[in-house]
Formats: C-alpha cells, sequence, structure tokens
C-alpha cells in the first residue's frame, strides 16, 4: 500500500496550496542528499515527498488524488511520478527551491551550467474516451489516434547565445534594499537554452512536425464520467533536445445504459411485473453490466420492494470489490381490462385478502430512500 501523500508531507488534507509547498520545501530541505551524504533512507524521503508534491502541488492532479486517492495515477504510465533520479526532482522543482540549493554540488539546477539549463515542457493534449458501461465495469484498454508534435527530423539545434544555454537571464536592479539579483526565463529560447540552427522542410518556426500516433491507455475499472486520466509525455514535443513532452489528458465520457442507471458504485435498475405475477410469484431474467441474471420474486411481492444483488454493481476505483445492483420491483396494474375482468376485481374490493396489511417488514418508500443514503 502506498504512503498517503498528505503523510508524506505532513500536511492536513485541507492544506492551502501556500502550506503546500511549504511542507515540501522543509521536507526537502531537511532530507537533500547533500546535507544527508549516502544516507539511503533519507534519499527515499526525499524521493517521495517529490512524488507527493508533484500531485498535491498541483491543483487539478490534488482535487483526482482526493477523489480517487493512488488509483487515480496507476495504470500504463498514467500520471504520477516515482523519481529514481535525484536531479529529476530538480529539473520538475527547482524553481521551488528558489536557487536555494544554488551552492550546493552536483545540483546547480537552475542557473546552473549547460546541462542543467531548464527543461521545456510541450503542451498538453487532451482527447475524450467514451466507455461504455461494461468498459466502467471491467476496465478496458483503449487505443486511440492522437495528432502530435513531435521534433521533426533533420532540425538541428544550437546554444541559445541570449542566456549562452543556461535557459535564464540574470536581471541585476538597484532597489531600496540594495543590489537585487533576479532570475528569469530566457526571453530568446523560452528556457531551453537552444535554438533551431538548421530545420528541415516539413518542420514549423519551432523545428516540430505533426504526427499521428496510436496511444494505448489503460483504464481501470471504476472510472466516473469526467473524470481526468494522464498518460505522461504523449503530448506535444517542445524545441530543442533537453525537452521533453507535454502529457496526453483522457477525459472520461460515460455512454448511458439504456437500462441500467449509475449511481456511484451501485447500478439501478427497474424492474416491471404484472399484477398477476406479483401475486403467484416468477423468476425474471434481468441485465447487469457483465450480463444477464434470473432472479425469483416470492409471492405476494409488493411494488417498492428492492433486491440487492450483491457485488453486481461498479468496481470501487480505490480499494476491493463492487457496488450493487438494486432491482426496483414496480408492479404494473392493469388498465383497460375486460367486462369480466372487472367484475372480478369488484367482488374482491371488500375482500380481507385485499385489504393492505403492511408489516413491521415492508418498509415505507421514505424508510428505503433513507436506508439507501446511509
Ligand atoms: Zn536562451
Amino acid at each position: 500500500m502506498k504512503q498517503d501523500f498528505y503523510d508524506i508531507l505532513e500536511v492536513d488534507k485541507k492544506a492551502s496550496q501556500a502550506e503546500i509547498k511549504k511542507a515540501y520545501r522543509k521536507m526537502a530541505l531537511k532530507y537533500h542528499p547533500d546535507k544527508n551524504p549516502g544516507d539511503k533512507q533519507a534519499e527515499e524521503k526525499f524521493k517521495l515527498a517529490a512524488e507527493a508534491y508533484e500531485i498535491l502541488g498541483d491543483e487539478q492532479k490534488r482535487a483526482q488524488y482526493d477523489q480517487y486517492g493512488h488509483a487515480a495515477f496507476d495504470g500504463a504510465g498514467m500520471g504520477g511520478k516515482h523519481y529514481t533520479n535525484v536531479e529529476d526532482i530538480f529539473r520538475d522543482f527547482g524553481d521551488i527551491f528558489g536557487g536555494h540549493f544554488s551552492g550546493f554540488g552536483g545540483f546547480g539546477g537552475f542557473g546552473g551550467g549547460n546541462s542543467h539549463s531548464y527543461r521545456v515542457k510541450g503542451s498538453d493534449l487532451r482527447i475524450r474516451v467514451k466507455l461504455s458501461l461494461a468498459d466502467t465495469v471491467n476496465g478496458v484498454e483503449k487505443k486511440v489516434k492522437v495528432h502530435r508534435k513531435v521534433k521533426a527530423e533533420g532540425t538541428t539545434y544550437k546554444t541559445c547565445e541570449t542566456c549562452h544555454g543556461n535557459g535564464s537571464v540574470v536581471r541585476e536592479m538597484n532597489t531600496i534594499l540594495g543590489r537585487m539579483q533576479s532570475s528569469t526565463t530566457c526571453p530568446t529560447c523560452g528556457g531551453s537554452g537552444q535554438v533551431i540552427d538548421k530545420k528541415s522542410n516539413d518542420a514549423d518556426a519551432q523545428g516540430l512536425k505533426s504526427v499521428e500516433e496510436t496511444v494505448s491507455i489503460k483504464i481501470p475499472a471504476g472510472v466516473v464520467d469526467g473524470m481526468q486520466l494522464r498518460v505522461d509525455r504523449k503530448g506535444n514535443d517542445a524545441p530543442g533536445t533537453n525537452s521533453i513532452a507535454g502529457d496526453l489528458l483522457v477525459i472520461i465520457e460515460e455512454i448511458e445504459h439504456e437500462t441500467l442507471k449509475r449511481e456511484g458504485e451501485n447500478l439501478h435498475y427497474d424492474l416491471y411485473i404484472s399484477f398477476p405475477e406479483a401475486v403467484l410469484g416468477t423468476s425474471k431474467e434481468i441485465e447487469t453490466a457483465t450480463g444477464r441474471v434470473r432472479i425469483k420474486l416470492e409471492e405476494g411481492i409488493q411494488s417498492g420492494k428492492i433486491l440487492r444483488l450483491k457485488g453486481k454493481g461498479i468496481p470501487v476505483l480505490n480499494g476491493y470489490g463492487s457496488g450493487d445492483l438494486l432491482v426496483h420491483v414496480n408492479v404494473w396494474t392493469p388498465k383497460n381490462l375486460t367486462n369480466e375482468q372487472k367484475e372480478f376485481f369488484r367482488k374482491m374490493v371488500d375482500d380481507n385478502h385485499f385489504t393492505p396489511k403492511p408489516d413491521k417488514n415492508e418498509k415505507s418508500f421514505f424508510e428505503k430512500v433513507k436506508e439507501m443514503f446511509s
């Protein structure tokens, strides 16, 4: 079981972005590899904190995490990072340290040497994927065609002359507090430290070209309409040899089932039976998300009765088991009877057997609703 991201950063679930950033900074300073040379445990904590901050520091990813837990980022290459290399952490979050580590050896990070210039990330792409109820219940691997920009072959880059490959430029200003230095992204190269040297004919102004690519997306069981999954590095490339591609954001769209209605992890099914069937009892074949099943209705079943088929609902995304399928029994009162049939019921109006006698086990509609939502 993966540790909770909030626990890792030792922050409250309601913590503000500023508090989360502060907490991460504190953890990163404490477990920084330069402060704990050779300490594998500290390095592990340093990486875990970065993983947690990568999610909680981003409002959108945090919302996904809050709703679905770690499962939101499970599946093949889907969001969530597992840092194996400490330097990657500095590439991704260097700005949070605000140059704090610029003096530490080996992790020059931002504003450091050529090899550590800022890694420009390409833009994210968004696609919608429609899922049937069966896909939602079973989980599915979808192959989608994506038009993404990739580096065009034959395009070469050279070091940016404005920033000399640093990706950032330092400005010096005289302020009332004295001389201040501030570092900003290089306006010429956009932070990559490189500009185009030679460009192939099919490349755009950034040295990129659009290609169609088939991306395989593993969608876990139990996803919800509107949920967004992230496939790392399947968005657009960014120019430069040291850049990384953006991500592919997959927005889940549920196709409504004809007869089964979803409510969280439960499914609802409206079953209509005839008056004689209710009186005599019957068995009915009903549809579930994974096929048809036969259920038995005892004689004298009441309209409004809810039969619960355990585990025939939607799997729990972030856990074990599944919701239930709730079959709502509706007794169809006949209309347009023949005179003969009406005559039969007329005789029964005062018959003791037809008088309603709800017992304590026959829960009222309101009690059932209360129970369903508790
Ligand atoms: Zn530059």
